[in-house]
């Protein structure tokens, strides 16, 4: 099976699909892999690893890809890609966000089956796959940082000879991976965090990380199916904003990071809360790219509500490329190896992994 590793040319991405250490999994396992000039470099993973690897370095695009079996690549693949991958082969990608329809008829027109990464199901067989459950880890990290260098404050209590600082307050909300990988980072800068979840479930795992649970009564557990959350009723949702709007009043750093799947994010802290807050506090909304928890969040920028930060970061996983390409590149190692048999490619729609990743017209 030959597999090909493009390099990335959509904004803002450094990540690569495969680092050298999958690489030299894959062709030990019988394939040839076939890199693009420079495809891990934004992430720190030189040519020269890749080689040590036993991958062939390829000029360009269309010697990357030609007469490859399977395509691994980060973005959804763009139309002119798709015209120079063989007939009848495969790409393991995300497709969303930026998956067009037109890109999907020419992949439908040359029989290329497309697996969306981000369809990974959340089931326990499939854990070493999933993406989101990795990437989600990146970005709630950097959530962290990134709020903890725009604050006018640092985290820490410090005792020092020109007095004692008291420590930062920061607020999570939503703790799922990103979540709980926020209160684990701020937890450990020295901050005071307190996090918020509509599932039962998540309380005791606030707690378990030395945050504590921020409790509003929405009469009774919003576990959905799969572990996530279902949506909230008028009265539960307008019940969660006045108790955020409440308890964020006295909170140095807001991460938030809730979501439902398949729909907007939901409104969490309002406009109104927004004035609420101290001046020089920071919102950091995680959950931008797909509307944002804050009213006045905007995605891929920072908003100065009256003197309060309201950041709306986009691809932050992408910010710490390299772990987040390592993790990515086991994820679709092994989501790689499921699918292979034989070092051939062995694509079962009828697979519950496989078949939840298929993208269809
Ligand atoms: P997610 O990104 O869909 O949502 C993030 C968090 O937001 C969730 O914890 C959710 O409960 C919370 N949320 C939703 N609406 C909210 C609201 N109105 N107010 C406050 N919080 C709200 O979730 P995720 O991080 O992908 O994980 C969700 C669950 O799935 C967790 O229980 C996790 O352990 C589980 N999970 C399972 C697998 C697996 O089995 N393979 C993999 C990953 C995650």
């Amino acid at each position: 099976m030959r597999i090909a590793v493009p390099r990335e040319r959509a904004p803002r991405e450094s990540r690569v699909a495969l680092v050298p250490e999958s690489v030299a999994k894959l062709i030990k396992a019988g394939s040839t892999v076939v890199v693009e000039h420079d495809a891990g470099l934004a992430a720190g993973f030189p040519d020269a690893q890749y080689t040590a690897a036993g991958a062939a370095i390829a000029p360009d695009i269309a010697a990357t890809v030609a007469a490859s079996d399977l395509v691994c690549q980060v973005a959804p693949p763009e139309a002119g890609e798709v015209s120079q991958i063989p007939e009848g082969g495969a790409i393991v990608a995300y497709w969303q966000p930026g998956g067009s329809a037109d890109v999907l008829t020419a992949i439908v027109a040359r029989r290329i089956r497309m697996l969306a990464l981000e369809r990974v199901p959340r089931i326990t067989r499939a854990q070493s796959m999933d993406v989101l459950s990795s990437q989600a880890t990146v970005a709630g990290y950097k959530a962290v940082l990134l709020g903890a260098s725009a604050l006018p404050k640092m985290l820490p209590m410090l005792t020092t000879a020109a007095g004692t600082l008291a420590p930062a307050r920061v607020f999570v909300i939503g703790a799922g991976v990103a979540g709980l990988q926020a209160i684990a980072t701020a937890r450990r800068l020295g901050a005071v965090v307190s996090a918020f979840d509509v599932r039962t479930a998540a309380q005791e795992q606030i707690q378990s990380l030395g945050a504590t649970p921020l409790k509003i009564d929405l009469g009774g557990d919003a576990e959905g199916t799969g572990g996530y959350a279902k949506a909230q009723s008028e009265d539960q949702a307008r019940l969660t904003q006045e108790g955020i709007a409440k308890h964020i009043a006295g909170v140095d750093l807001v991460v938030t990071t809730a979501a439902i799947p398949g729909r907007r994010a939901p409104i969490l802290i309002t406009a109104s809360a927004v004035r609420g807050m101290k001046t020089g506090s920071v919102i950091v909304d995680l959950a931008a790219e797909t509307g944002g928890n804050c009213e006045l969040t905007k995605a891929g920028e920072t908003v100065d509500a009256g003197g309060v930060q309201v950041i709306g970061p986009l691809g932050l996983a992408s910010t710490a490329a390299f772990h987040a390409s390592q993790m990515l590149s086991r994820n679709i190692l092994t989501f790689v190896t499921h699918i292979t048999k034989d070092a051939a490619l062995n694509i079962d729609a009828s697979d519950e992994i496989t078949g939840a990743m298929l993208v269809k017209p």
